[in-house]
């Protein structure tokens, strides 16, 4: 067995130089008194936009089909995982996780899991429109959209596809099929979006979205990121400020990634304008001490971060016919073996190679 991408990982063993992993734990966890509960399993490398943070405007060589998951594979790593592992709550994404034609099927199945989890999508929507029923037929309980401008030129020129429209109704589809409450996820480049930070905050509000701004991470396949130029969580403050007051929600924050907000409109048509509004700080102000997530890329390897260095193929040890419970220990040393932090503010950090796409965001 060997991870994709350095450090070679026996099934069953802490990786050399680590504190072997307690006896008896059942659940996900790491050296640092953290439990991931929250898994985030991506369906597919493959997407049908280009956005400049993530793909680069040709696209990136997709996975050959047989070295992806079939959706057996996903629906029994999902199984072990809450069954074994202690996961409640299940991400679909990508890619775009609407391209998988089988999408139905793996949500249905994963649905009907004990204990069943708590099941997410995280999609940019295109599709959703014709979707959106059928999925939540099948048990998908909430989807995240991601939508950075309102505009369709900015949206073409960022997504560098001309799809605003059906973004749009995706979103309203998925509404009326009651999969919200919906959060819009929405990242900030300067000159582009970043004026447009209090017009998506007014428009999720009028529509009983959640808007989430994400900071810009160095997971951009053409390497182009900079610390300098990225919109923080300070920038969003002040550009939202210009129309909304936001104060602290009082719940506890929960191992969220996202710091919660509630907006409130200052004047005009924005007054008696109330809602949620969460920024995601993961450059600025990192969560990585309460991060509850571990990922499965698309061909079965475990990401216990998303700027992990290494990773653990699960795949090939179950397509050779390992039980559950070989599995589930594959699993539970690749967690033993994550990072304290991502060290993005560490002058010594490397981005991954592997691009946001490709991990599965
Ligand atoms: N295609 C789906 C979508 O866009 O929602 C799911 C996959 S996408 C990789 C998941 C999320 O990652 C999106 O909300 C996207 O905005 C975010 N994302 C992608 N690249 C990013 C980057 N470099 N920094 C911050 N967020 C990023
Ligand atoms: Fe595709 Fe999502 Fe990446 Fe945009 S952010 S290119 S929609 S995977």
């Amino acid at each position: 067995m060997t991870v994709s991408l350095g450090i070679p990982v026996l099934p069953g063993r802490t990786p050399a130089g680590l504190p072997p992993r307690p006896a008896g734990a059942r659940g996900l966890i790491d050296r640092y008194d953290r439990e991931a509960t929250d898994l985030r399993v991506s369906l597919t490398d493959r997407c049908n936009l280009r956005c400049t943070y993530c793909m680069p405007a040709e696209g990136l060589p997709a996975l050959p089909r047989d070295q992806a998951l079939s959706a057996d594979e996903i629906v029994r790593l999902v199984g072990i995982a809450v069954r074994e592992l202690g996961v409640r709550q299940v991400r679909f994404t990508g890619g775009e996780p609407l391209l998988r034609a089988d999408l139905v099927d793996i949500i249905t199945r994963c649905a009907a899991l004990e204990p069943r989890p708590e099941i997410s999508l995280t999609t940019n929507a295109i599709g959703l429109a014709e979707r959106a029923e059928t999925l939540r037929a099948a048990g998908l309980d909430r989807v995240n959209v991601s939508l950075d401008s309102l505009h369709a030129a900015t949206f073409a020129q960022l997504t560098r596809r001309p799809f605003l429209e059906r973004v749009l109704k995706g979103v309203d589809a998925a509404a009326a099929a009651g999969l919200g409450p919906i959060k819009i996820n929405a990242v900030l480049l300067p000159g582009v979006n970043d004026h447009e930070a209090p017009e998506l905050v007014a428009w999720a509000l009028r529509n009983g979205h959640e808007l989430r701004f994400i900071e810009q991470m160095p997971l951009d396949a053409d390497h182009t990121w900079s610390r300098d130029s990225m919109i923080t969580a300070a920038d969003v403050h002040r550009l939202v400020g210009e129309r909304f007051t936001l104060e602290r929600a009082q719940e506890p924050r929960d191992g969220a990634p996202a710091e919660r907000f509630v907006a409130r409109g200052r004047a005009g048509d924005d007054l008696g304008l109330e809602g949620t509004v969460g920024i995601i700080a993961s450059v600025t102000e990192p969560f990585c001490a309460d991060c509850r997530r571990v990922r499965l890329t698309s061909e079965g390897s475990v990401r216990s971060c998303l700027f992990s260095h290494t990773e653990t193929g699960l795949r090939d040890t179950l397509r050779a016919g390992a039980d559950d419970q070989a599995l589930a220990d594959l699993w539970r040393d690749a967690m033993w073996a994550k990072p304290a932090g991502h060290g993005l503010d560490d002058p010594s950090f490397v981005q991954p190679a592997r691009s946001m796409s490709a991990i599965g965001g």
